[in-house]
């Protein structure tokens, strides 16, 4: 059987996208058309469209609404990344699709760090060097919830640390 997929004329290709992006979204009783394929670690799916991998809620678009005209985002009325029906999808600028994505707090300035996995052993959380960072963050007053999101500490050991700190007070730890 020959690979349809494979022929390179613009028309014939864009309708095998069009099918290949139909077997993977499945509609759910909240109308959302549901990516069931790769996703971005953003939630958003990923399709190869045209040649290229890029967003499937894009994709989605330019198959069913017309061509995203450059440096428009395509947002989602429904807050769910992987939704990839085109009648949650809206046309913004940069600052809308930045305001949007405060507003429902999905604002991500930077990529997210990977998650902070406990070495195995006994719990060790920090070196003094460390211990003694955290106590004078606290100590000029940063709150202890970002000095633990800086560290990738849970809050309740800054807490113990902190609190460790102030028990040894006056016990010549100059
Ligand atoms: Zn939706």
């Amino acid at each position: 059987m020959p690979d349809q997929n494979e022929r390179p004329t613009g028309a014939h290709e864009q309708s095998s996208d069009e099918r290949r992006f139909l077997l993977r979204v499945t509609p759910t009783p909240s109308g959302c058309w549901e990516w069931d394929g790769g996703r971005y670690p953003t939630g958003y799916g990923r399709f190869r469209f045209r040649g290229s991998a890029g967003y499937a809620h894009r994709a989605a678009w330019t198959m069913f609404v017309g061509e995203i005209p450059s440096g428009l985002f395509v947002c989602h009325h429904c807050d769910n990344p992987p939704c990839c029906n085109p009648a949650h999808l809206f046309l913004g600028t940069p600052m809308e699709n930045t305001q949007d994505a405060i507003r429902k707090g999905r604002w991500q300035p930077r990529p997210a760090a990977p998650p902070y996995v406990r070495p195995p052993g006994p719990r060790r959380y920090t070196n003094d060097a460390q211990r003694a960072d955290i106590l004078a963050r606290v100590c000029r007053g940063e709150t202890q919830v970002s000095v633990a999101r800086d560290y990738s500490l849970h809050i309740t050991t800054i807490y113990k640390i902190v609190r460790a700190a102030r028990d040894s007070r006056g016990a010549g730890h100059a």
